[in-house]
């Protein structure tokens, strides 16, 4: 009897992640390196591969330095990913077909990578077993300061099952069915535009007239991270390993109609057609000449939602785009997911699992205010630089608007705190 005792007590506290995605499976390395027994469920059937899901994005040298702790080998990273040195902001004036520097940043130092290939190398390092693919969560059955009961669909076989656990992390994206069952009334909120993106890869042509226009156009493409204004649109451009460049067009539009769950929008040819057509008006040459080439673009429609009231319930705790749904201006998104994971695994460390509700408390007391400002300050970002901010919806003019479309005017940029 007292054996049996023993050995439960002993028992690491199990953590049931739901979603593999960047957030979850930053968790499960968090939770692991904290002393908790792992679980994540993820809908998909298996994981992503080297194709067209996702596209580029960039990270910040915190959240780099704690991947790499993960990775345990900081060279996996860099292999994986292409400085970008230069943050430059440009307005293209479509009539004289002239580009002005409204600001730049040569002190910038984040990295880029795919996100296939960031996604790749965190679930590389993960112990073997511990996500189950094609496992779809459906509900919670019951939850208490004691334990966590969830209702999962194994997609294979159709058969319904319960999975305990003493925490349940939500890590289901921007659309989360863990958020909801808690907060039902909390809407995402469409930003006013939505964004046509596409990865271009060279690999075949690395000499190809597409290719030697655009790095006479843009000349630091490899260590750039550029941004082209055109009045009421802007342009992310950078170039990602293994010769692939990497575009997002954003566009003030009406809210598209929403298909299922996904902000991923599908797109016909025509809308490509009209795209290549209003790129060819708008754009720099080269960069309208990238969009012709790009091989299935594709639209996202930009989401985020007022901060949420609390990221906690019991032994229940939000992550990543559950969390905080944020805009893209600011490269939050991704950042904020390994803080998360990394605050999480810190506060977690710190308490026996008997103290769960404590190290909940102090995950949320750390994280909350924080991310609460990034959305706040990465939505305004968006609203100036598709100058939905301005009441004339004049282009930007003024030095104080040229600081607040940079990095570096987002709050926590030089250092996110990990501790009260
Ligand atoms: C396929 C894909 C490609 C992406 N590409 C880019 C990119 O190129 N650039 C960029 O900046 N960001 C990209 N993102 C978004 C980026 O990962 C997130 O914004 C950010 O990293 C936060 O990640 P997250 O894990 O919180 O959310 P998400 O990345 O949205 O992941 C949520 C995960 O939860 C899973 N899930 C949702 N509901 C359930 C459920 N009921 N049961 C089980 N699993 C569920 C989803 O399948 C998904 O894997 C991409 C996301 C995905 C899923």
């Amino acid at each position: 009897m007292e054996e049996e005792a023993m050995v439960k007590k002993k028992r690491a506290a199990k953590a049931v992640v739901v979603g593999g995605s960047i957030a979850g499976l930053s968790c499960a390395h968090s939770l692991i390196a904290a002393g908790w027994e792992v679980v994540v469920l993820e809908k998909t059937a298996s994981p992503p591969s080297g194709s067209p899901t996702g596209a580029g994005l960039s990270l910040e040298p915190q959240a780099r330095g704690v991947i790499d702790r993960w990775l345990g080998d900081p060279t996996i990273l860099h292999n994986i990913t292409l400085p970008l040195d230069i943050e430059l902001h440009q307005a293209f004036n479509t009539e004289k077909k002239h580009v002005r520097t409204l600001v730049r940043d040569d002190h910038f130092t984040y990295r880029c990578a795919h996100w296939t290939d960031l996604h790749s190398v965190i679930h590389k390092a993960l112990p073997p077993g511990i996500i189950l693919w094609g496992h779809r969560f459906l509900s919670i059955c019951s939850s208490d300061r004691a334990s966590v009961k969830i209702k999962v669909q194994v997609l294979q076989s159709n058969e319904i099952v319960e999975i305990s656990g003493d925490l349940l992390v939500a890590a289901d994206g921007c659309m989360s069915l863990i958020r909801q069952h808690f907060l039902p009334n909390h809407k995402l909120r469409y930003s006013g535009y939505s964004a046509w993106r596409g990865v271009f890869n060279f690999s075949d042509d690395e000499k190809s007239n597409t290719i030697s226009v655009l790095r006479r156009t843009y000349p630091d493409l490899g260590k750039c991270l550029y941004f082209d204004y055109s009045s009421g649109n802007h342009c992310v451009l950078f170039e990602i390993r293994n010769q692939r460049l990497n575009w997002i067009w954003y566009f003030n539009t009406p809210e598209p109609h929403k298909e299922g769950n996904s902000v991923t929008k599908k797109v016909s040819e025509e809308m490509v057609k009209n795209m290549h057509e209003e790129a060819g008006k708008l754009w720099n040459p080269a960069l309208a000449l990238l969009m012709k080439e790009t091989e299935e673009p594709f639209i996202n429609v930009i989401y985020d939602s007022d901060p949420l009231p609390r990221l906690t319930w019991g032994n229940v705790v939000l992550v990543g785009d559950a969390a905080h749904p944020t805009t893209p201006h600011a490269s939050r998104s991704t950042n904020m997911s390994i803080l998360d994971a990394e605050v999480l695994g810190i506060s977690l460390k710190k308490s026996a699992p008997e103290n769960l509700s404590m190290a909940l408390q102090e995950y949320q007391a750390i994280r909350h205010p924080v991310v609460s400002k990034q959305v706040v300050e990465s939505r305004e970002m968006g609203l100036l630089k598709q100058g939905l901010l301005l009441r004339d919806e004049a282009a930007l003019s003024s030095p104080e608007e040229f600081f607040g479309i940079q990095h570096r005017s987002i709050c926590f940029y030089e250092q996110v705190p990990t501790a009260l």
